[in-house]
């Protein structure tokens, strides 16, 4: 592989923004080697000290958040207020973990289960994998990559992320800030294509990978062959359900929000709805009348744009082929059904829509809304159900009982009740897909972080013991008591399991 440079082209006008490495194998290994060895320093300073670090890079961050925003604009052609939001997550992120992150990271000493090691005491450590590898996409550049390096960085771990190629900048940006605080050298940013990608799964200790369900089996794959864990953040094709007693004008604002925020571009945008017959048209008159409000075009650092740019043209592309196949199959487009340059595509509805079709089965990731109409709850669970993906969903309904029902009901790792896409920012709460939607979890409290570190099992005894009878040399005296022992100790019924071994 040969290290050639990478052009990032904005998606608003195809202008040349910068030009970033595409780093080549040998120059991953390198980088990974100088974490690793700058690493049991970093481990070494201790939660206090970590979090300090954080809250330093905590204030860089704010300082040149609207440096951020207006880079990560360039680079995905996001509407402002999406591109300003972006850099506070990581804010966000750094105030919960550091004020957990030593309940969540301590040792505990749990109380020996058994006789046999009465005498131990027992701790159970956490202790980070050296260097954690973090593989972001082009949707979220920012928050996704640095809401998985944060808990890293304070549960002890080196990390090293590889941005999308596509949109590298504000990452490699953000992390320069790291070294700008003067923070010790244990976080980098690795910039490069799929292959680059690949050879840092090949280098690190544990990969974390958001991005496309294809890309993620494959670093599964590379990852078991390695034995190292990974955790897969991947697509989804989110259902929303409409019952009969939901809040109609909220529901239809929430289903267009959550179906065009950041232009449909979200793993857990709305995919799809399910409306119950009784209210159907009153959501589709509602849904309509929303996405006529909105401005959709080539956004500028300000209010004016509701609907941005598509940062891949290709992905406006499967937006196409997901609208054409729906139209051949029977679907209506209500408003919207045009793609509008090589970066655009309309925000459209659709109905009658069925599970024949591409755009109620396979992730679309792109400023669709079909609608489709459900007898009743069972049959748009049913429906919400059959898919392949499972990452989240949302319920719309005003009897909260029900909605904790049904939200059991769903295969799917988060249900929101009257609102999409929120989850997100509950960061107590696991963030993670069921089916091809992942492995594992991103936060969750104690879970976000411990999933960056090895538990240690130390045992030493209580007080000292001369009595070793179970170590060699094995002579029969010792070996039948302390195999009499074992089994007794085993027991509830002592003395009769001691007079059926013993026979007295
Ligand atoms: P992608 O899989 O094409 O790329 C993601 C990253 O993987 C990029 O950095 C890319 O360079 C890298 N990569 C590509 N091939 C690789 C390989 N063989 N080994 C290692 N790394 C490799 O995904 P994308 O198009 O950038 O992102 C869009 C997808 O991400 C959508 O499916 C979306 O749903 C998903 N996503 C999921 C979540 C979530 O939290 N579940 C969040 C955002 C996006």
């Amino acid at each position: 592989m040969e290290a050639t440079g990478i052009d990032v082209r904005s998606p608003v006008d195809d202008r040349l923004l910068a030009s970033v490495d595409n780093a080549d194998a040998a120059t991953v290994a390198r980088i990974v080697a100088n974490l690793r060895a700058a690493q049991p320093e970093w481990e070494a300073l201790g939660v206090a000290e970590r979090s300090r670090w954080l809250h330093l890079y905590r204030d860089w961050l704010l300082d040149h958040a609207d440096d951020l925003a207006r880079l990560l604009q360039e680079e995905t052609g996001k509407a402002w207020p999406e591109s300003r939001a972006e850099p506070a997550y990581p804010v966000h992120v750094i105030n919960y973990y550091t004020k957990h992150a030593a309940r969540f990271l301590a040792a505990e000493s749990p109380r020996p289960a058994s006789i046999l090691v009465a005498n131990k005491r027992q701790e159970r450590l956490l202790r980070p994998y050296p260097v954690v590898g973090v593989i972001s996409p082009w949707n979220f550049p920012l928050a996704l990559a640095m809401m998985d390096a944060l808990p890293a960085l304070i549960a002890g771990a080196a990390v090293a992320i590889k941005p999308s190629e596509l949109t590298p900048l504000a990452t490699r940006a953000a992390v320069a800030g790291w070294r700008e605080i003067g923070a010790p050298d244990i976080f980098a940013c690795v910039t490069g294509a799929g292959e680059t990608g690949a050879a840092l799964v090949d280098e690190v200790d544990f990969v974390q990978f958001t991005g496309s369900e294809r890309t993620g089996r494959r670093i599964a794959e590379r990852a078991g062959a390695r034995l190292i864990p990974c955790g897969l953040e991947l697509g989804g094709k989110d259902a929303m359900i409409v019952l009969a007693d939901a809040d109609i004008e909220r529901a239809a604002r929430g289903a267009v929000f959550g179906a065009l925020y950041n232009a449909g571009q979200t793993c857990v945008s709305v995919e799809r709805v399910y409306v119950v017959a009784e209210v159907y048209d009153r959501f589709v008159d509602a849904v309509v009348a929303e996405v006529g409000r909105l401005r959709h075009g080539a956004v500028t650092p300000d209010y004016g744009i509701d609907v941005g740019a598509m940062t891949v043209a290709q992905q406006a592309e499967i937006v196409a082929e997901h609208v054409a196949d729906a139209r051949e199959r029977g679907a209506r487009v209500l408003i919207g059904g045009s793609r509008r340059g090589e970066h655009y595509y309309e925000p459209t509805v659709l109905v009658d829509v069925d599970h024949s079709m591409t755009c109620m089965r396979a992730e679309t990731f792109g400023p669709l809304l079909p609608i489709m109409k459900a007898n009743d709850v069972d049959e748009a669970i049913r429906l919400a159900n059959d898919s392949p993906y499972g990452l989240s969903a949302s319920i719309w309904t005003r009897d909260r009982a029900l909605a904790r029902r049904q939200a059991q009901r769903l295969e799917v790792g988060a249900v929101n009740v009257n609102d999409v896409i929120v989850n997100l920012l509950a960061l107590p709460l696991p963030h993670g897909g069921w089916k091809a939607s992942g492995l594992g979890a991103r936060n969750g409290g104690p879970y976000g972080i411990r999933k960056y570190c090895r538990s240690q099992a130390v045992l030493s005894d209580r007080f000292p013991l001369p009595l070793t009878p179970h170590w060699f040399p094995y002579k029969r005296g010792n070996a039948e008591r302390f195999a009499r022992f074992m089994r007794t100790a085993g027991t509830r019924d002592v003395r009769r399991r001691w007079r059926a071994i013993t026979g007295r």
